[in-house]
């Protein structure tokens, strides 16, 4: 029997990982600079928890989501994304009574069953944060300026920023209107999904992946053109602060986002790169959801990054940097006395954070050589019955040939001088 990993899933090898890990590392380490902390949150949560917080009328919860009775007779859903699960902790860990605003990060995997493409997975992983208890665009130009930061950090350039207010419910009731007068008479010609949502949503129809690009959708009335005016100065707050800190960002009045929380500001930093999957970060603010999901009235905001849709456009930007050596040093050892000896500096060595090799395979004198070649190991000792008498042996740089002798006792030092 041979197993392959499922449709959707792949392995992160060891060849990879540290890119993962400097992404993580950086991602953290933004989110720190700014007063965001890390929130782990389960993997999976009863399956209402995202009906209600990510919305029943979006694509994820009516056609993504990986749904399960589990043996106690549950609804169980792994998390199609953070947020919901996020906004659920908070209420359930009384939150709502820290100083605000409450700023939270994460690192996660998502799951979506969804097709197959570049950027496009079942099992996916996203950074995301979440602000709580901030109502004005202070905090919406506060976290467009992490994923600014982050990708400064990250080496990246020319991530359009692209920006929209979509309302609140007040200004959204009107313009749900004009929607479905401009839409009633089109919709027999419009997909399945759209029909639909014409009634229960109509905002989706302008996120919608089928009719989307279509010219009744591109001329639909425009939902910035109609809001109220306390809207209208959060979004003109938002372009203000933005300007001021020099962000630049684009207007897209088509931008709704797929999730049904969204309020007023709504954005997405999109690529050119990664062929049609090129939104590599999207947010908003979500006013309503604590509510919503049974917590005191409290504004929110937040933005989730796919993390496999990142460094996709690192690796097509050349921003991916080469694999670090953990290994420093090898030890090659002529005898089996040695080949002791070897082992015990070695512990001393990982004692004092160095890393180090040395034979676990009864390799000959020239397999070890050969095989801390092959490796890339940097510096190289070899202790044979002469090394181990005199307590003296030649370290050996690999990158130029060069050696210089040195007590056993005092390799540690030297190393860490050279790191
Ligand atoms: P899309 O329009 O591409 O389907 P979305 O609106 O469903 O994206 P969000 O729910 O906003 O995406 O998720 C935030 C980010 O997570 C996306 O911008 C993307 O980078 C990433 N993402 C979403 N779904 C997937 C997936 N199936 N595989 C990989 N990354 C994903
Ligand atoms: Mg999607």
């Amino acid at each position: 029997m041979r197993y392959s990993a499922q449709k959707g899933t792949r392995d992160i090898l060891p060849s990879e990982i540290h890119n993962w890990q400097k992404a993580e590392k950086t991602f953290a380490e933004v989110c720190h600079s700014f007063g965001y902390e890390e929130i782990r949150i389960p993997t999976f949560e009863q399956t209402d928890l995202f009906q209600r917080g990510v919305g029943d009328t979006t694509d994820v919860v009516t056609k993504e989501m990986y749904t399960f009775e589990d043996k106690g007779g549950r609804s169980i859903t792994l998390r199609p994304e953070g947020t919901a699960g996020v906004v659920r902790s908070f209420i359930e860990n009384g939150m709502t009574s820290l100083a605000t605003p409450v700023r939270l990060f994460y690192n996660i995997t998502a799951f979506r069953y969804e097709k197959m493409q570049k950027g496009r997975m079942r099992e996916f992983h996203q950074f995301g944060l979440e602000s709580f208890g901030s109502a004005g665009p202070d905090i919406d130009a506060e976290i467009i300026s992490v994923v600014d930061v982050f990708f400064k950090k990250m080496g990246l350039k020319n991530i359009a920023l692209h920006i929209n207010s979509i309302g609140c419910p007040a200004c959204r009731g009107e313009y749900n209107k004009l929607l479905k007068d401009h839409f009633r008479p089109h919709i027999e010609t419009m997909c399945e999904d759209c029909r639909t949502r014409l009634e229960k949503n109509p905002l989706r129809i302008l996120d919608c992946k089928i009719d989307g690009g279509r010219d009744i959708v591109q001329n639909a009335p425009r939902l910035i053109d109609h809001l109220c005016e306390d809207c209208k100065a959060h979004f003109e707050g938002l372009k203000a602060r933005l300007d001021a800190i020099g962000i630049s960002y684009t207007i897209d009045p088509n931008i709704v986002r797929g999730l049904d929380y969204y309020t007023r500001t709504v954005f997405e930093f999109v690529s050119e790169n990664v062929g049609t999957q090129g939104t590599i970060c999207g947010g908003g603010r979500y006013d309503g959801l604590v509510e919503d999901c049974g917590g005191t009235a409290t504004p929110g905001i937040g933005f989730a990054m796919g993390v496999e849709r990142l460094l996709l456009e690192a690796e097509a930007q050349g921003a991916l940097t080469e694999a670090p050596s953990y290994v420093k040093l090898y030890i090659a050892s002529m005898s089996e006395q040695a080949k002791i000896e070897a082992l015990k500096i070695c512990y001393g060595l990982r004692l004092n954070g160095i890393g180090c090799e040395t034979d676990m395979a009864g390799r000959s004198f020239k397999a070890q050589m050969k095989y801390a070649g092959k490796k890339g190991i940097p510096y190289l000792v070899v202790i044979g019955d002469d090394e181990l008498a005199s307590g003296e042996v030649k370290i050996k740089n690999m990158a130029d040939g060069s050696e210089e002798p040195i007590k056993l006792d005092v390799i540690g030092e030297y190393l860490a001088d050279k790191i």
